[in-house]
């Protein structure tokens, strides 16, 4: 298995975005937590939503004195189209599964749960390395297993999960997203925990002049243009993440009044290897659309310069888990018009700092966004909500400190804070 490199993080750094009564409870969580080992385990450092979670909340809880490891399970090409089946699975698709495609899943899964050390306590990301579940129960009995499913399973193909029920029911916890994700998920205790961002990441930290002017180049001119204000939506190329529907928004956007610009901006992960086919779908459907452009790669300080001068972001997912990208441009005072799925609700309050739509209702879409653009102030107004609206409820101190408690919760071990 394989270490990622990970942001330096130190609690002292965060003072200005935690409350002091919640610090002190969280320095005597972590006290009463200073002789766990916990791993973290995913499938790849690079691409999505868990790399950047972890990256960050990994060292902040070494930092606060609990010695947290972060490991990438062993994996090749074959077990990744798999667990991307199982990933479209639990979202809902109904394509099928062969004897072959189980067998890959169960063998890579074993292969690494001998590769691991002893944890007291192993955090499972997502479908991938739920499968070690079986290797890690027989091999260190003691250890506390917990699997952080971030995949929103309320429309959950029931073959996908009956077939994962085996691994599912030897956890001794389950972390959801939403309290509805995880309904379909008896016999096991759950929690609840909403996803953050880092503040202080080169995706979200406050720019100065010199930090555009590095990334200039990675980005369309038209994003500097006053004069033509940029749609954005900044995702995977995935199809539940909607890149189509994104194009024909802005179409509509477009043919009436507005002379608006659109930019979507995806990386791959290296665990999605619908990537690529997904990328060129879009590349030709765009062909025939003016004011486009598709960015892939975009560096992080690019990212956070695109979210920052976008008038708009679209999150226009078809089902979604949480959606970073939603805090990411509401942390930058940029409105966002979201679809009505998974956790975008629990971030855009519905015309407080953007506006929820159906996820298939284009003809709405389009004309928030055309709301958005024509409306100065009221742009601005959701702009500063939504700053105030991830201050208070979606930044990393919030997420370290949840994950503290699941893991006093999930260990049994009690501090002086718990009764608080
Ligand atoms: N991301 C990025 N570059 C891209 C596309 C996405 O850095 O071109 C980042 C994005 O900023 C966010 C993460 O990848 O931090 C995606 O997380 P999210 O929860 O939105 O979706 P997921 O990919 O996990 O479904």
């Amino acid at each position: 298995m394989q270490t990622p490199a990970t942001n330096a993080r130190s609690m002292a750094a965060y003072a200005e975005f935690v409350a002091e009564d919640r610090l002190t409870r969280m320095r005597s969580r972590a006290a009463a937590l200073e002789d766990r080992r916990v791993a973290h385990v995913n499938s790849t450092a690079a691409g999505g939503g868990v790399v950047e979670l972890l990256r960050s909340l990994v060292p902040l809880l070494n930092d606060l004195g609990v010695p947290t490891d972060w490991l990438v399970m062993d994996a090749d090409g074959p077990f990744f189209d798999v667990t991307k089946a199982i990933h479209n699975g639990l979202q809902g698709d109904d394509a099928p599964f062969t004897d072959e495609m189980w067998r890959t899943y169960r063998d890579v899964n074993e292969r690494n749960a001998d590769a691991m050390d002893e944890y007291d306590v192993v955090v499972l990301h997502d479908p991938q390395p739920l499968g070690m579940v079986e290797g890690l129960r027989e091999r260190f009995p003691e250890a506390t297993l917990v699997w952080r499913c971030h995949i929103d399973l309320t429309d959950a193909n029931p073959a996908v999960l009956d077939a994962l029920e085996p691994y599912v029911e030897r956890i001794d916890h389950a972390v959801f997203s939403r309290e509805q994700y995880g309904r379909g998920v008896e016999g096991v205790p759950k929690t609840v925990i909403h996803p953050a961002i880092d503040p202080l990441t080169d995706k979200n930290r406050e720019l100065d002049p010199a930090d555009v002017d590095a990334v200039r180049g990675e980005l369309p001119t038209v994003l500097f243009d006053p004069e033509v204000p940029v749609v954005t939506q900044v995702s995977r190329f995935d199809p539940w993440k909607d890149p189509i529907g994104v194009l024909r928004t802005h179409r509509r956007v477009t043919e009436s009044v507005l002379d608006a610009h659109l930019v979507l901006a995806g990386g791959m992960a290296d665990d999605d290897p619908e990537g690529q086919a997904v990328y060129d779908r879009v590349v030709a459907a765009a062909e025939a659309d003016a004011g486009v452009t598709l960015l892939t790669d975009l560096s992080d300080v690019a990212v956070n310069v695109l979210q920052r001068e976008a008038s708009v972001v679209l999150q226009k997912s078809l089902r979604e888990g949480f959606a970073l990208t939603v805090s990411e441009a509401l942390w930058k005072r940029t409105p966002v018009v979201g679809s009505n799925v998974g956790g975008i609700p629990l971030q855009v309050a519905d015309g407080e700092c953007g506006f929820l739509v159906e996820p298939e209702d284009i003809e709405t879409a389009a004309d928030r966004v055309r709301t958005l653009l024509t409306d100065d102030e009221r742009r601005t107004e959701m702009g500063e909500n939504g700053r105030e609206r991830v201050r208070e409820r979606f930044l990393l101190p919030r997420l370290a400190h949840d994950y503290l408690d699941l893991l006093a919760e999930a260990t049994g071990v009690t501090d002086a804070a718990a009764d608080d």
